[in-house]
């Protein structure tokens, strides 16, 4: 095999609650993972020349060792002594900056990619253990599908697949960044906290719609308060019939789910009109 193409899925949180802030100043978290079906596309190749060459269709996205998916084909071509080099070509379709792990699903596919053409015969688990390197992200990224994520994002157990449901999926006009938003998140005793637990257990029912309306993202306290364009749009998916709609990540990108596909269909087409999503996605919820 000499060259590879890859789908690389984005992700959307289904509920996200922030335990406390560690020594080390990294955040202990409780997050639920859902793969829903909107993907860039990787192109991978082995060349003779042994350098990384990546190129990508957005001019601004960088392309040498700061680009997510270089340093996860460097990582595995130094520590297997690669002497080939790798081209790769990153269609970008994932908005950047959302919220939506585009740049850690870009590097767990390179790793998968790479795996695969030179055969490196790494299992899931040991592909796992490397990605943590390049991100917390990047492990929950191999393993796709629903998880809950714990420590600091990087300690996963899968859960029972969500029931396929209808996801609109939209990011404003806006760029968060999640430094801002984690430096301006305040915990204290009357943070109130998401129920995570009854998300997990209407999850091991299959129960979407329960699930659905215990969602919630503790960091809308910090991104939605700045920018009321997330309550907006939030407010429009549930008069427009969501079961519920909250944020994803840090944001700024905000979801809704639906009970029925032709609702949603309704939805994405006046919220388009409205004019209030940069990018807006009709899309499901993803599980191998
Ligand atoms: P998360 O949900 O994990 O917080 P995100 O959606 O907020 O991720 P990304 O789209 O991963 O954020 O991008 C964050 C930064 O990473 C951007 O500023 C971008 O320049 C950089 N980056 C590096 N490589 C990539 C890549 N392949 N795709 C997207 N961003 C990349």
């Amino acid at each position: 095999m000499r060259s590879i193409s890859l789908k690389a899925r984005a992700k959307i949180n289904l509920g996200l609650d922030v335990l406390r802030k560690r020594e080390d100043g990294y955040h202990e978290v409780k997050m639920v993972m859902q793969t829903i079906n909107i993907y860039d596309k990787i192109y991978m190749k082995i060349i003779e020349k042994p350098e990384i060459k990546i190129v990508t269709n957005l001019s601004f996205l960088p392309t040498n060792e700061s680009n997510l998916v270089y340093k996860a084909i460097q990582m595995l071509r130094d520590e297997f002594n690669i002497e080939k080099g790798v081209f790769a070509n990153v269609y970008k379709y994932i908005p950047v900056a959302a919220g939506m792990a585009g740049g850690s699903t870009d590097a767990a596919a390179a790793m998968i990619g790479m795996n695969k053409l030179f055969k490196l015969g790494l299992s899931r688990e040991e592909l796992m253990e490397r990605a943590v390197k390049i991100g917390a992200d990047v492990p929950y990224c191999i393993m796709g599908g629903t998880a809950l994520a714990e420590g600091i994002g990087e300690k996963l157990s899968q859960l029972k697949p969500l029931k396929r449901c209808s996801i609109l999926v939209a990011k404003p006009d806006i760029s968060v960044s999640t430094k801002f938003v984690y430096t301006n998140l305040k915990l204290d005793e009357n943070t109130v906290h998401p129920d995570m637990d009854g998300v997990l257990e209407a999850i091991d029912s299959s129960d979407v719609e329960t699930m659905a309306k215990k969602m919630s993202n503790l960091l809308e306290s910090v991104t939605a308060v700045k920018y009321p364009q997330i309550e907006e749009i939030k407010k429009s998916m549930i008069e427009l019939g969501a079961i519920n709609s909250i944020m994803s990540g840090s944001g700024p990108t905000v979801f809704g789910i639906f009970g029925n596909r032709k609702e949603a269909k309704k939805a994405y087409k006046t919220i388009k009109e409205k004019g209030i999503a940069k990018r807006l996605f009709l899309t499901e919820s993803f599980n191998k």
